[in-house]
C-alpha cells in the first residue's frame, strides 16, 4: 500500500485490476449526530452530489454509522474531475436546495445500519452515537440549517479526509478541500447496558450482540463460526431462514460491537430466535473444532488474497486512521489468525456473552437460558421501578377508563425531574427532563424521546386535561429539542 498527501489529505493507493476507483472517505457518520439532527451527514452528502452534473462513468456517495465516502470508478480524467468537484460541492455547500433534497431523502428512507443490527445498537447504547442508528429523528425537513453549515464545518475537510485508489494519483489530481482539525476519536462511546439480556423490537428477524475489542480475532473468528452453525441449522436444515449476517459497529479505538442476525419465515420468529440463542450458549460452553476455526481462517486468507478486495482494504486503512485505531497489514491479520486455537476461541466468546443482547421480534418470547442455568432477564425500561410518590398524575379519558381495563391501569406523572408512564400492559417508563433527546410537537401534544431509549406520549387521546404536562414538558427542555411532526411523517 502507497501513501501521497495531496492538498494535505493523506492518499493510500495499491494497483488492482480493473479501471481507475476513487474513495473519498471522511471520518464522520450517523453515529455523530444527534436524535435532533439525525440524518444531517446524509444531507450534506446529497447537497454535495446535487451540484454533479450528468455524469456516465459509475459514481455515488454513502453515509454509514462510522464513514462518509464519494466514490467514482472511470478514465483516470473522469476520476479527477468527479473529486474536483464534489471538494468544491463541500467546500461551498449549496445550502439552498436543503428543502428540494430533504425530499429526496425522505424518499430514499435510507437507514445507517440493517434494522436488527440497529435495534441491538439502541438498547446497547440508549438514542445516542451508535444508538441512533435505527432512528430516522425529527425527519429531513426538521434539520436546521444551522446544523448542515455545522456539520460541513466541523467534518467535511482536508483534515479529517482520506483518498484511497486503486492505483497511482492520477495527473492533475486536486482536493480543494478547506483546511480543518481532524476531531478527536481518542473517546470510546460508554455503553447503556452492560449485562445480558433479551428485548422486543420492530426488527424483522432476531439478532444477538455482544460488546467487546474489535481487534480480538478470537472473537472475530467465533462470530464466522456462529453465523456458519446458524447457516447450516437455521437454513440449510430447517428452512426456517434465508440470510444469516454479521455485523460490526465501533464505538471507540477499544472496541465496539459484534453482532449476529437472521431473518426468519412468517411465524417462525420464536424458533429461530431460540436456536440463534442456544447456538451462541453451545459455542461459549463447547467452542468451535478445530476444523471450524481451520475453515473459518482459510475462508478469510481466500478473501483477502483475492485482488478484488483490495479497494475494501483500501477502505479498511482509511477506517483505521480517520478513526484511531491500529491498522494492521492482511499478512500480519492472516498469521494472527493462524495462531488462534479453538480453546481461545471459545474463551474469547463465553466471555463477550456475558454482554450479551437478544432482540426478537414483538411478540417473541425466547424463554432463554444463560450458560450457568439462570433465565436471561428482560432488559431495557421492564426494569424500571413503579411510579413516583408525588407529582402531578394523568390519567386516560373518562370514556375510555369505563370501557377498557388498560386505560383504567394507565398513568402519566409529571414531577420536576421529569415524566413517568405506566402502560396499558402494566409496564412503567421514565424520562428525565435531562436525558430528553426530542420533544416532537403536535397540535395538541407532544412526543417525548429519552436518551434510555423510552419514547413517552403526551397526547390528548391518551390523558384527559393534559395542558399542564405539556407546559411543564416546555418548560423543561429546551426550545431547540422541540420540532414540529415532520410532513414526511416518518418520524419514529
Ligand atoms: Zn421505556
Amino acid at each position: 500500500m502507497h501513501r501521497d498527501l495531496i492538498d494535505d489529505v493523506p492518499v493510500l493507493w495499491a494497483d488492482a485490476p480493473g479501471p481507475l476507483t476513487a474513495a473519498l472517505i471522511f471520518g464522520c457518520g450517523a453515529r455523530d449526530e444527534t436524535f435532533r439532527t439525525l440524518g444531517v451527514t446524509h444531507l450534506v452528502e446529497h447537497l454535495a452530489m446535487s451540484t454533479l452534473p450528468r455524469l456516465h462513468h459509475e459514481h455515488n456517495a454513502q453515509v454509514d454509522l462510522e464513514l462518509t465516502q464519494f466514490t467514482a470508478t472511470g478514465r483516470p480524467d473522469q476520476v479527477v474531475a468527479f473529486l474536483d468537484r464534489v471538494c468544491r460541492a463541500l467546500a461551498d455547500l449549496p445550502v439552498d436546495r436543503a428543502d428540494r433534497e430533504s425530499g429526496v431523502l425522505a424518499a430514499e428512507d435510507g437507514c445507517a445500519a440493517h434494522p436488527t443490527a440497529g435495534a441491538l445498537l439502541t438498547h446497547r447504547y440508549g438514542i445516542q452515537g451508535l444508538g441512533l442508528a435505527p432512528f430516522s429523528g425529527p425527519g429531513p425537513d426538521r434539520i436546521p440549517l444551522d446544523a448542515v453549515r455545522d456539520c460541513a464545518a466541523r467534518y467535511f475537510h482536508a483534515g479529517n479526509a482520506v483518498l484511497t485508489l486503486t492505483g497511482p494519483p492520477p495527473p492533475g489530481l486536486r482536493l480543494p478541500l478547506p483546511a480543518g482539525d481532524r476531531p478527536d476519536r481518542s473517546g470510546t462511546q460508554p455503553v447503556l447496558v452492560t449485562a445480558s439480556s433479551w428485548q422486543e423490537d420492530t426488527v424483522p428477524g432476531p439478532g444477538l450482540g455482544v460488546h467487546g475489542d474489535l481487534a480480538d480475532q478470537g472473537l472475530q473468528l467465533a462470530m464466522a463460526v456462529l453465523q456458519e452453525r446458524l447457516r447450516e441449522v437455521a437454513r440449510n436444515q430447517r428452512g426456517l431462514s434465508y440470510d444469516v449476517s454479521c455485523d460490526r459497529a465501533l464505538a471507540g479505538p477499544d472496541g465496539g460491537d459484534r453482532m449476529i442476525h437472521l431473518d426468519a419465515r412468517d411465524g417462525e420468529e420464536q424458533q429461530v430466535a431460540e436456536l440463534l440463542w442456544q447456538q451462541a450458549v453451545l459455542l461459549a460452553a463447547e467452542g468451535p473444532s478445530a476444523e471450524e476455526v481451520a475453515e473459518e481462517a482459510e475462508g478469510t486468507r481466500e478473501f483477502f488474497l483475492d485482488p478484488r478486495t483490495v479497494a475494501l482494504e483500501l477502505e479498511f486503512a482509511a477506517n483505521a486512521e480517520l478513526l484511531g485505531w491500529s491498522y494492521r497489514s492482511v499478512a500480519d491479520r492472516l498469521d494472527l489468525l493462524d495462531e488462534v486455537t479453538p480453546e481461545q476461541v471459545r474463551e474469547a466468546f463465553a466471555r463477550a456473552m456475558d454482554s450479551a443482547l437478544l432482540v426478537v421480534p414483538i411478540g417473541t418470547r425466547p424463554g432463554a437460558r444463560r450458560a450457568d442455568g439462570t433465565e436471561l432477564p428482560e432488559g431495557g425500561c421492564a426494569g424500571t421501578a413503579g411510579l413516583p410518590a408525588g407529582g402531578r398524575t394523568f390519567r386516560a379519558p373518562l370514556r375510555d377508563r369505563l370501557t377498557d381495563a388498560g386505560a383504567r391501569r394507565a398513568r402519566l406523572v409529571v414531577t420536576g425531574e421529569g415524566l413517568w408512564t405506566r402502560m396499558p400492559s402494566g409496564g412503567v417508563h421514565h424520562i428525565a427532563f435531562a436525558d430528553v433527546v426530542g420533544v416532537e410537537v403536535h397540535t395538541p401534544g407532544r412526543v417525548v424521546f429519552g436518551r434510555n431509549h423510552c419514547v413517552i406520549p403526551v397526547m390528548p387521546e391518551l390523558f384527559a386535561g393534559i395542558g399542564p404536562a405539556l407546559t411543564a414538558v416546555d418548560e423543561a427542555v429546551p426550545a431547540e429539542l422541540h420540532y414540529p411532526a415532520s410532513a414526511f411523517k416518518n418520524a419514529d
